[in-house]
């Protein structure tokens, strides 16, 4: 199956708007050069006002960081689906930082997903085992539980674009990356097999799986000569310009035509 690459840089909680124009203003033309892949950036929300003009045409689409599924409200402190799809088509739903600091759960996690498909954002849905459960040998068991829970009562119809990221927390900034064998491993026979009870086999078959954790341009290439690692969100690395355009080509080179 032909998967489309997929890049997303995470920019987490960096740069102020100034300094996200600076940024862009340096990626954008290098990234505009790299047809084939599908390319994204989720700046904090502050930024992403700011540099949305400054992506258009050039082939490198918007996410935020995390949304609420509540569509208005008193809720204060927080950004619903339509504002970010005001400005984005793309969304990170679960990153380990949310779920070890704010609280997220994959009840949580289930809601976002779903309202990131009823408002048309293409949702990047993280998931991935801590060190004690990586050490316990339970990664299979964590990530299973975390498909099923986070993806309930998602329609098939919709399944195509959900793109999914293992994230093993253990190799988020840590500079510790899993092997390119090991995440395949998960890939294939953990992540895609509970894709494929979810929605059926043809829709599991295309949906995008990204590896995160530490991904560098030194080890980019590793993860992308794996059958089932589609693309990477990426971290640190994506604040370096040249190390974030040199793992969006590692991508093209290793999975393009
Ligand atoms: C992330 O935040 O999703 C991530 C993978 O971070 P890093 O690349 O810095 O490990």
């Amino acid at each position: 199956m032909n998967r489309t690459p997929f890049v997303a840089g995470n920019w987490k909680m960096n740069k102020t708007a100034a300094e996200a124009r600076a940024l862009i203003n340096v990626l954008r033309d290098p990234l505009r050069g790299i047809a084939g892949v599908e390319k994204v950036v989720c700046p904090p929300f502050t930024s992403i006002f700011a540099i949305a003009s400054l992506l258009d045409g050039s082939g490198v689409g918007l996410g935020a960081q995390d949304m609420h599924w509540e569509e208005k409200g008193a809720f204060t402190g927080e950004v619903a689906p339509n504002m970010v799809k005001e400005f984005c088509g793309y969304v990170i739903v679960g990153h380990s930082e949310r779920r070890a600091y704010f609280s997220e759960t994959d009840e949580t996690v289930n809601r976002k997903l779903r309202a990131a498909l009823k408002f048309d954002l293409i949702p990047i849905v993280c998931v991935g085992e801590t060190l004690d459960q990586y050490e316990s040998g339970l990664t299979g068991e964590v990530v299973s539980r975390q498909m099923k829970l986070g993806f309930a009562d998602v329609d098939s119809a919709h399944a195509s674009r959900i793109v999914v990221a293992y994230e093993p927390v253990w190799a988020i900034g840590t500079g510790k990356a899993s092997s390119g064998e090991n995440a395949n491993y998960v890939h294939a026979k953990v992540i895609r097999p509970a894709l494929s009870e979810l929605f059926g086999e043809s829709n599991a078959q295309a949906i995008r799986i990204l590896y995160g954790g530490s991904v560098t341009a030194a080890n980019a290439s590793e993860f992308f000569s794996q059958s089932d690692i589609d693309g990477a969100l990426v971290g640190g690395a994506s604040l370096k310009p040249d190390e974030f355009v040199a793992i969006v080509k590692s991508s093209k080179e290793s999975k393009g035509e």
